[in-house]
């Protein structure tokens, strides 16, 4: 109905997810490397069974050679939680600096900026590496559903990664994403931005004008080293600025240059622009929780988590048509002069 009404554009999407608390007691819980002895099938609760079925597919996969979460390159799938919530075992644990930690699940939304309409809403785990994931799946849902594919999408740095950068760019999809990146050294010694890549001889320079190359040997399906020599670095005054060891390495992903081609976009009109219409996304998180009074799920599992983020996407989304298409009735000393 709102693409019917023309307030879907189709032409730029921003997404975003929103933490929000899972309705457990957050003091039964139990650490996530220490066996749990949970309940028999009949006795447990659904949120319980369903983890455990989950639980279940994920080793099936595993067994078989799948990938169950699909966290892809550096996926952290084999990691056991920090805490387990024995209430509502799928949501996850949420520690930050400067909060009080609690058990957690996202809701995802996908929206289309010309009115802010959410087009694509998803409950899922809290997990950076789900939260892609699940871009994707909205991307291609949205696309098959209403044949519409952005020419741009919008997102924070949590959607910077370069295996989502590189999904988007190869369907023609402008990322307006700020690149996530850990190679820049907050201790005054130089960064990789420092060292500069000659892409036809596949060589970085260093900040002292040596070499680094590379084996072409390719680690963990996405990373290459490139390494100074011994020579250059045990002679150079800039060594104590560079590096501790031996020599100094630097790592390169397959697909870095889609990450220059994106960290390039930063300064354009058109990047600022989704940058501001990306608060619309905001907005209807302000929405839910302030207005919609949800900031705490009242469903447990994941199935429920997913149903709930559903129907309040639908209800925002309600809202807002009646907003924009609904105008005011005439006062009534009008209607009769009328
Ligand atoms: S220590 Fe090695 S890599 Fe670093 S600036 Fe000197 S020569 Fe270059």
């Amino acid at each position: 109905m709102c693409i019917a009404t023309g307030l879907v554009g189709g032409e730029a999407f921003s997404i975003d997810a929103s933490l929000i608390k899972a309705d457990v007691d957050k003091k039964k819980r139990m650490p996530g490397d220490q066996p749990i002895a949970w309940p028999k099938a009949e006795e447990a609760s659904h949120a319980v069974r369903e983890y455990l079925a989950a639980l279940d597919t994920a080793r099936g996969d595993e067994d078989g050679g799948g990938d169950a979460g699909g966290s892809g390159k550096g996926g952290d799938r084999h990691k056991p939680p920090k805490e387990v919530s024995l209430t509502d075992p799928q949501a996850t644990w949420v520690a930050r600096p400067g909060l009080d930690p609690f058990f957690a699940y996202d809701a995802n939304y996908l929206i289309d900026n010309k009115a802010g309409i959410i087009i694509d809403a998803v409950g899922t785990r809290a997990n950076r590496t789900v939260e892609i994931a699940v871009t994707q799946t909205m991307v291609d849902r949205v696309e098959r559903r209403f044949d519409l594919r952005p020419q741009r999408l919008a997102g924070d740095t949590v959607y910077g990664a370069v295996r989502l950068l590189k999904w988007l760019v190869d369907r023609n999809i402008t990322p307006h994403v700020p690149v996530w990146d850990r190679s820049a050294r907050t201790d005054g010694t130089f960064s990789r931005a420092d060292f500069v890549f000659d892409q036809q001889r596949n060589i970085y320079i260093c900040p002292g004008s040596a070499e680094l190359t590379s084996t072409g040997n390719i680690d963990q399906g996405h990373i290459v080293y490139y390494r100074a020599s011994k020579s250059d670095c045990s002679q150079c005054s800039l060594k104590p600025k560079c590096t501790t060891a031996v020599v100094r390495k630097i790592t390169r992903d397959l697909d870095e240059d889609v990450r220059d081609r994106v960290r390039a976009l930063a300064d354009t009109e058109a990047f600022q622009r989704s940058r501001r219409e990306r608060k619309k996304v905001e907005m209807r998180f302000a929405h839910m929780k302030r207005i919609l009074r949800l900031d705490r799920f009242r469903l447990r599992g994941l199935s429920g988590i997913r149903d709930e983020v559903l129907l309040t996407a639908t209800a925002q989304n309600l809202r807002r048509l009646a907003k924009l298409l609904c105008r005011a009735p005439p006062p009534p000393e009008a209607a009769c002069l009328a």
